[in-house]
């Protein structure tokens, strides 16, 4: 029977990995400082740790696995990367779990392991147009992050890099674009875009509105969560280390997106825009080495996944009412 490793298996994307590999027979451990959120672990066996503790680390790694994914992160949507209130969190937390998940790796004897980077690496310059942003992987220098949590990204895939010069590790590194789905975070301030717009549109009345933050003319693309597990199989199970973009070339506004959620949700609703953190201008996942080397991209358009997404939220909210 095969085995992996998830680290941050009790987060959105660690979860849904955990759940995919049951279904292919795999034996799963998950380490997480909590569990899934929405239902139980699928995993075989779910360690409650800190991954900043060296020690909690390595005791995950007690075993040789046949994949690892590293999923754990301090992270959050634009409320919680762009505020600036988190910034030492973010770098230290994330870096010391990816500090120690690789010194764990080494030292168990197992190789490959997983990570999961950001589009939140590429050059703020490159995102400056809302209609062409520039986001080749080969553009990611000279770095310019927008954000801590950016550079804290861009330091582990170099760490991780150095880790399969210097000691035999066999990185598999995706620059994931703003990845959504049922039973990703939907409130609280951790939320991203699609679950946030999803939210307000179940909220609001027939006839009232929703608030945008910024114009609404800002870009972005959004992947559903089954293709990304799909592309970060095949990044893992393939020859290739990256870093490479996991992500949709569908950009949209954050108006469009919006006018899609309304559309789906059958309501007439305004749309308010105010002031709030925003993110870069515009951002679209560049697809043409994820094609040319694991021969992967999207095989839905946004809209199927966001239809999944807003109905998945409508039922949140009816729950959360009636507590
Ligand atoms: P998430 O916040 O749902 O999952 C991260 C998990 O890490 C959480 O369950 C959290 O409890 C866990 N974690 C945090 N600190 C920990 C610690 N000290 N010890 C153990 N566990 C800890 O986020 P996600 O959306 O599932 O993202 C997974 C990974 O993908 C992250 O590394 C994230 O930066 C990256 N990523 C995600 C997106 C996206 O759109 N979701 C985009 C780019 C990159």
């Amino acid at each position: 029977m095969k085995s992996a490793l998830v680290l941050g298996g009790g987060g959105f994307i660690g979860s849904h990995m955990v759940k995919k590999l049951k279904m292919e027979g795999f034996w799963i451990r998950a380490a997480d400082v909590k569990s899934p959120e929405f239902g139980a672990t699928a995993a075989d066996d779910f360690i409650v740790a800190d991954l900043r503790d060296p020690a909690q680390c390595r005791a995950a790694f007690d075993r040789p696995f046949d994949e690892i994914y590293q999923f754990a992160a301090d992270m959050g949507g634009a409320g919680y990367i762009f505020t600036g209130e988190h910034d030492a969190d973010v770098m230290h937390n994330s870096a010391t779990i990816n500090l120690n998940a690789l010194t764990a790796c080494v030292a168990s004897g197992n190789r490959r392991i997983f990570y999961a980077s950001s589009a939140c690496i590429y050059p703020q310059s490159n995102q400056l147009d809302p209609n062409a942003p520039i986001m080749r992987e080969s553009t990611a220098y000279p770095a310019n992050p927008d954000s801590e949590y950016g550079w804290e990204k861009l330091f582990s895939e170099r760490l991780y890099l150095a880790y399969s010069r210097n000691y035999g590790i066999e990185a598999r590194i995706a620059r994931y674009h703003n990845i959504f789905g049922p039973e990703g975070i939907w409130n609280g301030g951790k939320e991203k875009a699609p679950a946030a717009l999803c939210r307000k549109v179940a909220e609001a009345r027939d006839g009232g509105s929703i608030e945008i933050w910024g114009d609404g003319e800002q870009t972005r693309s959004f992947l559903y969560i089954d293709e990304c597990l799909e592309g970060t199989q095949r990044l893992m199970r393939s020859d290739f280390q990256g870093p490479v973009n996991i992500g949709s070339d569908e950009m949209v506004s954050l108006n469009t997106l919006a006018a899609m959620i309304i559309a789906i949700s059958g309501k007439t609703l305004r749309v308010d825009h105010i002031s709030g953190p925003l993110g870069v201008r515009g951002r679209n996942s560049d697809n043409v080495l994820v094609r040319e080397k694991l021969g992967w991209a999207p095989s839905q358009p946004l809209r199927t996944g966001i239809e999944k997404n807003y109905h998945w939220i409508v039922d949140q909210v009816a729950l959360s009412a009636s507590k």
